[in-house]
């Protein structure tokens, strides 16, 4: 994989590092705060942080220049803009190739609507717009089940990477 060490942030130009106390895998803006994870790694990072280990994220910080599409930090593509998981209202920055930039805050925003069940009503949701009522019915109960398991970290990956490739078209 390649490494965005040293690769200017997207926000502010600031050269990105590892971040501390999270894997080594997503890099950080020490001037923002925006974080950058790879691809392989975010449903990992978000089922770690939603069961209550391993973020450490900075406070959002007031006074960031609006930039409307910043670039991948390993591509220089410019990344696109996705609501995460639809309905949440964090608006990520995503290159399908290399990751997600966060900027400082959103991490922890899309948790809080993690945790709040946000995975579960956009799955719904998705159903719903797809039209089969049957399959949603069968869904709804399948989740249930899921939910009950809800602190097994393996189950919940798997609810992550699935949403993710909904979310992302990944
Ligand atoms: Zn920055
Ligand atoms: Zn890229």
């Amino acid at each position: 994989m390649l490494d965005a060490t040293d690769a200017p942030c997207p926000r502010c130009s600031h050269p990105l590092e590892v971040a501390p106390g999270t894997d080594t895998r997503v890099h950080e803006c020490p001037r923002c705060g925006g974080m950058f994870v790879p691809r392989d790694v975010l449903a990992e990072l978000l089922c770690t942080a939603e069961l209550g280990g391993g973020l450490r994220e900075s406070a959002s910080r007031p006074g960031l220049d609006p930039v409307r599409y910043v670039p991948c930090p390993q591509c220089h593509a410019s990344m696109n803009r996705v609501n995460f998981g639809r309905v949440s209202g964090v608006i990520v920055d995503v290159c399908k190739m290399h990751g997600t930039w966060f900027d400082a805050g959103e991490l922890t925003r899309v948790i809080a609507f993690a945790a709040a069940g946000g995975l579960e009503r956009t799955r719904a949701r998705e159903k719903t717009e797809a039209g089969d009522e049957r399959q949603r019915a069968n869904e709804v109960h399948a989740q249930l089940t899921v939910i009950e398991a809800k602190d097994h970290m393996r189950t919940r990956l798997d609810m992550w990477e699935d949403f993710l490739r909904a979310v992302f078209f990944w």
